[in-house]
């Protein structure tokens, strides 16, 4: 037989295109239109509802950028409603291509305020029950302008209000009551799917050609000049084809309907808000229609955003929920970034996540879900199973330069020991639309083949796309068992976990972090809202301690709802495309705001709580971890004296000397009088380097940078004060102050820099250049510490030329090292090289600064300060105790007497992470520890009352096996890196 398969390929195309898509309605009538410009911000419906409208025509423009317009519709349904047909509404706001989600978009409501549904590209008709004759609605049109272009990352001004500009975006060009031809409908849906498997099917495979002969009879079936007459003998010849089913061999696919919605992007989080409106009351509705299909929904706050805005639609997810077809999952307040939170910042994402789920809906999710942030920290597998949690679902690793992780689903082993059972859903998607080339993308590269043969595929569009839609549906109903195809089916998450876990005996292992080797860039973007991350964090510790410990001791009143209104702030600020420094300028000036709200009001808890604890007087105090004393006398001052080779900063413990560069050419600690600075090099010295990423530019930092760079040494003024040199240096736009100081008493030198940076396309790195043969260091997660090699040996090694550490950084051999403690620094690098000498340098970098001009042109640009400190010889220990210093210096306080810590541990590597008061505001005070230093510690902890072991959500967990008991104390052996909350009861005491 002569081979015409592409010759049908093509018939079939321009059926498809020019024939199908104008027989789908069997009437289109134009209703009438009147519209309303919102001035300013959006407003409440009711508002919108009793505004004045003007009547418009059509095509009409409307929308600056960022503007909202109402437009109220009115008419009547048709007189006769044709079997075969279905009454709906087509609204066209002017899409301006099929890209849900980035453009305008419309929810719809009736005038009693009832939402319809979401008005989107690929999903804009209206539901309309025709026992309504008098058509009359509303849409709230959002201009939303489309940012990200054809993804070129050029800057644009439309990202912040004040810079977009004015002019209609878009051009409303539908608003139609109109008669649905469910026969044609049926018959596209029919040929999407088949169209999509036939062409993922080996042109060698006899079903491919039997699809592609069903498809031509159906071709010559339907005439195109009359669809709708001929649509029924189309589908006829279709059927065959349709009804043979899946091999038992297939790949199973378990479908859940899900809208990845980002808390803030490319839009400010007011617009989220509405996202989330649309695309659930779209979720809700569908629902209507729909019993078989699930929404999994993953992000506390969105739904405590419709709670609070939406109220009624919050009802009816509520119903929906317990019907078991709208599912909250994840856990975590937003879908965070793992990477760069602190471990309490983790935890309180699960804390009050799930505490949403289980108070509004009582669920108790059981997975954790983030499939798209930039890479997940090895900490995470504890955290998950402290939350009471079993399964890890996640996807954005897939987007690996280099390496592949080899399994779709294993079991991921954290830091600590801790083993989850883990999810990486092969189709490589969180939005799929359940098309022949993503399923057939899942079969092929699941990695589990012969022994599992089960994975997820998320389904809907994201971003206010408005979530799964109805072909959707009707995709997965023809997928559910079709030969050639994976057999779909639409379940919930947990249904597919328990099926996964059930077919899978023994799933391999992955120890250690998903690094994503890519978006390194993220974790120096935006510096502002990283610092004020890092303030926040820490402020909120010392909040709570001092709060608890004041309730405890003095009976003051705990500010329960300010103390978690500030974490619900905190922790939206850390969703994965706010914190990494990768939304709009828009977003970072809101956090920039929030932030400085949050240092006042929690600095007043603090204040306060603290005056409380210490009384009237006049006693010099000072906060000490966890208690208030007077601050221990240091005998020895600091000598500033000059020699040839420079400044000498000696305290007796550390000396330090600082050329007439202003670098930090030798350090020395009086223990041991080894030198910690590589021989002729210059630490302290700061690296200006060219950073424009092929892609991603607030995302990326490509491996490049390194080649292009020079150092900023010029001086422009060196001074000298009490302990400590400045040195002033200009460059291209921008100057640095750069104060070394030693206080007295101190092992480690204390590095300031104030920035006033102007530089785009460019990365400020402080670098350290040590004298220490490290094969690896040691870089601070939640709750511990991960090593990384100081090599490039494999191609894994070498993708992780940028990595995250939290609050130190450490590079030692046995018995000597050095540590580099920051406040607001999450980017570093560590290289080592041989010298002529023999000896090993090992570098470490700190990226302080860069300069992207996508999504925010002015990213970065203005003042900056940023702190370091370095102490050498410094085991882990110190490196520990440095990073606390740093990030929760002693506070001074006048007042009548010293306070007594209210906890009290009696091991050095146990540390306390939260002190707080419980959830339910018994009184009981939680106590969060965890063993810092990957040893064994065996650890008395005193509090007051009776102890009980609980999980992150503060329910009683089983105490560990060798726990003893005591009245206020516990005694309990943590192994290496384990996280343990303890519950003190008021009751008890
Ligand atoms: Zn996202």
């Amino acid at each position: 037989m002569h081979d015409n398969r592409l010759i049908v390929e093509g018939r079939l195309e321009r059926f498809v295109q020019q024939f199908l898509p104008g027989a789908l309605y069997r009437e289109r009538r134009p209703l009438a239109v009147e519209a309303w410009n919102v001035p300013g911000e959006p407003v409440p419906a009711p508002v919108a509802f009793a505004a004045g409208y003007q009547p418009v025509t059509l095509p009409h423009s409307w929308g600056d950028p960022w503007g909202t317009t109402w437009f109220h519709v009115t008419g009547r349904v048709p007189e006769e409603i044709p079997p075969g047909t279905r009454l709906e509404l087509v609204v066209d706001l002017g899409f301006s291509g099929p890209r849900p989600g980035f453009q305008a978009e419309g929810l719809a409501y009736l005038p009693d305020g009832t939402l319809i549904k979401a008005v989107a590209p690929r999903s804009s008709h209206l539901p309309w029950d025709p026992a309504r004759p008098s058509i009359d609605l509303y849409v709230e049109a959002a201009a939303n302008p489309e940012l990200a272009g054809e993804n070129t990352y050029e800057p644009t001004p439309l990202g912040d209000r004040a810079t977009a500009g004015s002019g209609p975006l878009y051009t409303a060009r539908a608003f139609d009551v109109a008669l649905l031809d469910v026969g044609v409908w049926e018959l596209a849906q029919d040929i999407w799917t088949l169209d999509g498997l036939m062409r993922e099917l080996s042109p060698d495979s006899a079903r491919r050609w039997e699809i592609l002969r069903a498809l031509e009879r159906m071709l010559d079936a339907v005439d195109p000049a009359a669809v709708s007459a001929t649509a029924a003998a189309g589908r006829a010849a279709l059927a065959g084809v349709l009804a043979s089913p899946a091999a038992a061999s297939s790949h199973r696919i378990v479908a859940v309907g899900h809208a990845h919605i980002d808390s803030a992007w490319l839009w400010p989080v007011r617009e989220t808000i509405r996202k989330c409106a649309r695309t659930f009351a779209s979720a809700v509705t569908l629902m209507d229609e729909h019993p078989e299909y699930r929404f999994a929904c993953s992000s506390a706050q969105q739904l405590a955003w419709v709670k609070q805005y939406y109220p009624a639609l919050f009802e009816r997810i509520r119903k929906k929920v317990a019907a078991g077809q709208f599912i909250p999952v994840g856990g975590m307040w937003v879908e965070p970034d793992i990477n760069m939170p602190g471990g309490e910042s983790l935890a309180r994402q699960f804390l009050y996540g799930k505490q949403f789920f289980l108070k509004e809906f009582g669920v108790d999710t059981l997975e954790a879900w983030v499939p798209d942030t930039f890479g997940y920290s090895a900490a995470l597998p504890q955290i998950i199973a402290a939350s009471g949690s079993r399964w890890f679902l996640t996807q954005k690793i897939s987007w690996n330069q280099v390496n592949q992780i080899p399994h779709s689903t294993f079991l991921w082993e954290g830091i600590d020991g801790t083993r989850i059972f883990t999810h990486f859903p092969p189709a490589d998607t969180y939005i799929s639309e359940l098309s022949g080339a993503e399923l057939a993308h899942a079969a092929r590269s699941y990695k589990e083949k012969g022994v599992a043969g089960t994975s997820l595929v998320p389904f809907g569009w994201g971003d206010g796309g408005g979530g799964p839609t109805r072909e959707m549906l009707a995709a997965a109903e023809r997928l559910g068992s079709l030969e050639g195809s994976p057999v779909v089916t639409i379940d919930s998450p947990q249904a597919f976990f328990e099926r996964a876990e059930a077919e899978y005996e023994s799933p391999p292992v992955w120890s250690g972090e998903l690094y994503l080797e890519l978006h390194r860039g993220t974790l120096t973007s935006q510096h502002l809202t990283k610092q004020g991350n890092r303030r926040n964090e820490h402020l909120l510790r010392e909040a709570e301690l001092w709060a608890a410990t004041a309730a405890v001791r003095e009976g003051a009143a705990y500010p329960y709802d300010e103390l978690t209104g500030s974490w619900h702030t905190v922790l939206l600020q850390q969703f994965h495309d706010v914190l990494p420094g990768t939304s709009i300028a828009w977003v970072h000036d809101e956090v920039e705001q929030n932030d400085a709200r949050l240092r006042e009001s929690l600095g007043r808890v603090i204040d306060e709580s603290v005056r409380t604890l210490v009384g009237e007087g006049d006693l010099e105090l000072a906060t000490d971890g966890l208690g208030i004393r007077e601050p221990a006398a240091h005998p020895a001052d600091v000598s500033l004296t000059e020699e040839d080779a420079g400044f000498v900063l000696d305290n007796g413990l550390v000396r330090a000397v600082i050329d007439r560069r202003g670098h930090l050419v030798s350090l020395r600690d009086a223990a041991t009088g080894r030198e910690a600075i590589a021989p002729g090099a210059a630490g302290h010295r700061l690296v200006l380097h060219r950073d424009i990423p092929n892609e991603w530019d607030a995302w990326d930092i490509d491996e490049h940078y390194r080649r292009v760079s020079r150092d900023v040494d010029e001086v422009e003024s060196l001074e000298t004060g009490a302990g400590e040199v400045v040195v002033t240096r200009r460059f291209g736009d921008s100057t640095i102050r750069q104060t070394l100081r030693l206080r007295p008493g101190s092992a480690a030198l204390d590095l300031a820099c104030e920035v006033d940076w102007h530089e785009r396309h460019a990365l400020l790195k402080l670098v350290f250049p040590l004298d220490v043969h490290a094969d690896r260091f040691a870089a601070e997660t939640q709750f511990g510490h991960v090593y990384r090699p100081t090599h490039t040996n494999t191609s894994w090694d070498a993708a992780r030329f940028e990595v995250c550490a939290h609050r130190w950084i450490h590079v030692g051999e046995p018995g000597y090292g050095v540590a580099i403690a920051n406040e607001s620094t999450y980017g570093h690098d560590v290289v080592r090289h041989t010298r002529q000498d023999g000896g090993t340098t090992t570098t470490v970098g700190l990226s302080m600064l860069r300069g992207p001009m996508f999504p925010d042109p002015g990213s970065d640009l203005g003042r900056h300060t940023l702190a370091y400190s370095i102490r050498p010889n410094a085991g882990i220990r110190e490196a520990v105790a440095e990073g606390y210093r740093a990030n929760v210096p002693a506070r001074a306080v006048r007042g009548a007497r010293e306070v007594e810590p209210l906890v009290r541990v009696s091991h050095p590597a146990v540390m306390v992470e939260a002190v707080k008061l419980a959830e339910d505001r018994s009184g009981d005070v939680i106590v969060r520890l965890y063993e810092s230093e990957g040893t064994r510690a065996s650890v008395r902890v005193e509090c007051v009352g009776d102890a009980r072991f609980v999980d992150l959500i503060e329910r009683d967990v089983e105490p560990p096996a060798g726990a003893e008991f005591e009245p206020g104390a516990v005694s309990l052996t943590l192994r290496p890196f384990q996280l343990v909350t303890l519950r003190f009861t008021a009751a008890g005491r």
